[in-house]
């Protein structure tokens, strides 16, 4: 749009391009255009994905349950009607509604990304040798340790005191909280990332439990040789003092659902096996003692926080931050989970949805390109052998059996011209598919029947375009067919 304004100005009516121009104008951000104009966005049709979720943000909106965090007073102060979300796509689309530009702290939600940015400085093996992976069934501030003496997880406190320890473990402190600082701020995409210098002195005065915590780890052995334990709580606390808006931790999210590149500048933050991991140990552990049931009923990876945040990834498709700061007795924000549960009671995002034949949830996603082209092969080669059996195979699963070629030719025109009377009927009675679809040169199966001289086939086409009515034809979905008669 920059570019488009400047050249604009040099032109000498202001409002015409001509193709030299507008080339130049759009040559930078072709891939994107391309991928806009050609509908191949990872949500195509995302002004009404977008009418949902205002409908699931209005819906949470009318909760009034919940406690607003106090045992700091910058937390305390948030009015309990605070209500947020905002969602950045795998292709940088984005969407915000509510009060998506107040700042809040990021709170536990820092824990997936600073365990994030040790995996990707050090790798698994080293980051694991300190930490366990498992949730811990335990609240998030409990003094205690595994088997072997060790965190349970990154998510709760023990671990994210240990993982603390691991950045940048020769610099200052100073040094590494630039450090994760700019971490943060590439996750987001350059957008607001800010740091609440009175929460964390309050966090640290009020830091009690989380100083045992460092002197049981202490104890235990549980930092790398070296550390000085009270300077890493102090960036531990530092750390989740850090601000972001809905919108920016958005961003966040969102880089973490394209495997650690950011949607907004394309610059890849994360190395693919970071984000993995992270994904796998928020979906396991991130929701406090609420995660078993959230990886239940939600199944997707997240992570929250006590200022009300909720960091929520869908995988390959979008991030989304939902912030409220009323909390339930278990941590998590009531809005939050609420939004959360309904999303995917609406859309196929749960990790064990089933893409391909669960037909009641919506699915944004675009339609793989690949995969349409597949299909449409795998119906008319079906449609040419004369496999009946494929035919009633795809039917079952939903597909459309009405699709057509690049030559507009569509199942019914190769059966036609194959002679094949028994898919001609198949798809006919039981696919209630159209018997007089033309391909790009006008042609009808009919027409094809009569060319190839398959004359009982010409015969049956004949006597279904006699009692066919387009109008109750047009609006029959594949989806409504009869499955007693594909059976
Ligand atoms: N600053 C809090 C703590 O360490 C984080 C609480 C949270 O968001 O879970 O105890």
């Amino acid at each position: 749009m920059e570019t488009l304004k400047q050249t604009l100005k040099k032109t000498p009516d202001g409002v015409t391009l001509d193709r030299h121009l507008f080339k130049k104008c759009v040559q930078s951000n072709i891939v994107l255009l391309t991928q806009a104009f050609r509908k191949k966005f990872v949500i195509p049709d995302f002004q009404s994905f977008t009418s949902h979720i205002d409908q699931l943000y209005e819906k949470a909106k009318n909760l009034s349950g919940g406690q607003v965090a106090d045992y700091i007073p910058q937390l305390a102060k948030f009015s309990p009607d605070l209500w947020a979300v905002s969602l950045c796509t795998v292709d940088g689309q984005r969407h915000m509604v509510g009060d998506t530009k107040v700042p809040f702290c990021l709170q536990s939600c820092v824990k997936p990304l600073k365990y994030a940015v040790a995996v990707h400085d050090h790798g698994t093996e080293y980051v694991h040798s300190f930490i366990g992976k498992e949730p811990s069934g335990l609240r998030f501030n409990k003094l205690f340790l595994n088997e072997d003496d060790k965190p349970h997880n990154p998510m709760v406190n023990a671990g994210a005191i240990v993982c603390t320890s691991l950045i940048q473990q020769t610099a200052s402190n100073a040094e590494k909280f630039d450090y994760v600082m700019t971490f943060l701020k590439k996750m987001a995409g350059n957008e607001y990332v800010g740091f609440s210098n009175a929460t964390f002195q309050s966090e640290r005065e009020s830091g009690d439990r989380n100083f045992a915590i460092g002197y049981y780890l202490k104890e235990k052995k549980c930092f790398p040789e070296g550390t000085d334990m009270t300077s890493v709580l102090d960036l531990y606390f530092q750390l989740c003092a850090i601000e972001v808006t809905c919108e920016s931790a958005s961003v966040m999210a969102a880089t973490l659902a394209n495997g650690g590149i950011c949607p907004i500048t394309g610059e890849r933050v994360l190395s693919p096996e970071a984000v993995r991991n992270t994904l796998s140990l928020m979906h396991s552990c991130g929701m406090y003692d609420f995660s078993g049931q959230f990886a239940f009923h939600v199944g997707l990876p997240s992570k929250s926080g006590v200022a009300g945040g909720i960091l929520l990834v869908v995988p390959n498709v979008m991030g989304i931050m939902c912030w409220s700061p009323p909390l339930d007795k278990l941590g998590n924000s009531v809005r939050g989970i609420q939004f959360c549960t309904d999303l995917v009671e609406l859309f196929n995002f749960h990790n064990y949805d089933n893409l391909r034949h669960f037909t009641k949830k919506h699915d944004p996603r675009r339609e793989g390109g690949d995969q349409r082209v597949k299909s449409v092969i795998n119906l008319l080669f079906a449609a040419y052998t004369g496999d009946v059996s494929a035919l009633r195979r795809f039917a079952l699963s939903s597909m459309d059996m009405e699709q057509r070629d690049y030559d507009s030719r569509t199942a019914l025109h190769v059966a036609a011209a194959e002679g094949h009377l028994e898919v001609v009927r198949f798809l006919l009675d039981a696919c209630k598919v159209n018997p007089v679809p033309k391909d790009r040169w006008g042609n009808t199966p009919l027409d094809e029947a009569v060319q190839f001289g398959h004359h009982d086939v010409v015969a049956a086409l004949q006597q279904y375009q006699e009692n066919y009515n387009p109008a109750d034809g047009s609006d029959k979905t594949s989806n409504e067919k009869n499955l007693d008669s594909l059976l």
